[in-house]
């Protein structure tokens, strides 16, 4: 079997490395298209239990991965087992070594606006190759929104980072997917933070 079933929610067995190379054949194949990542956490398995719009978001996206430890666990106790953990943040510091070598540009969604500022200041300075076309905080009200929109989709990033939280990011991804003109976007919940330190 391809997948391990989480909740109801078929998880396909992929690790680190097959993700990211779906990812780098995505940016390279420059569909029209936006590709969402989703990387599945406690909280997205947890909500698509009463929420079915969420749910057909999960199953509408196309790469799942799965982000949380327990989701690993409860496929090996069921011995159906995932190969690996593979969570947002790990993915994206990935997403942007992989971005070095093939200069891939990004924009950053979310995160307050010194954890914003922080983060691309230090992957400016630590994937000189990479290139961030725009940056914003992640808390906006709608006139706000409609304008970080058009920005992402003029400068049309190979990938958009929203760390917006989940459910809300890919909730946010899913209702944007047609005006953003990024060619993956992907929720990473607080890899801001992380990467910010
Ligand atoms: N956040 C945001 N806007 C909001 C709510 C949250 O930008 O309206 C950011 C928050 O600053 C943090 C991230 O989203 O950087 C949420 O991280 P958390 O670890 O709570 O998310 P999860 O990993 O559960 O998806």
């Amino acid at each position: 079997e391809n997948y391990s079933k989480i909740m109801g929610i078929p998880v396909p067995k992929i690790t680190m490395d097959y993700s990211v190379e779906l990812l780098n054949n995505v940016i390279q194949q420059n569909k029209p298209e936006l590709f969402h990542v989703v990387t599945l956490n406690p909280e997205i398995t947890m909500s698509c239990q009463h929420d079915k719009q969420l749910r057909s978001i999960i199953d509408e996206a196309g790469l799942l991965t799965a982000d949380g430890i327990g989701i690993v666990m409860v496929s090996r106790l069921k011995g159906n087992p995932l190969p690996e953990r593979v969570t947002g943040c790990d993915l994206l510091i990935k997403l942007l070594e992989t971005g070095n070598q093939n200069h891939w540009s990004f924009y950053l969604l979310g995160a307050d606006e010194a954890t914003s500022k922080k983060t691309s200041e230090v992957i400016n300075r630590t994937y000189q190759n990479v290139s961030i076309l725009g940056r914003h905080h992640g808390f906006f009200n709608e006139l706000e929104e409609a304008k970080i929109v058009e920005d992402i989709s003029s400068l049309r990033p190979d990938i958009l980072v929203v760390a917006l939280g989940a459910p809300y990011a890919e909730r946010w991804i899913h209702k944007n997917k047609n005006k953003l003109n990024a060619k993956i976007a992907i929720g990473v919940g607080g890899s801001l933070d992380i990467i910010a330190g």
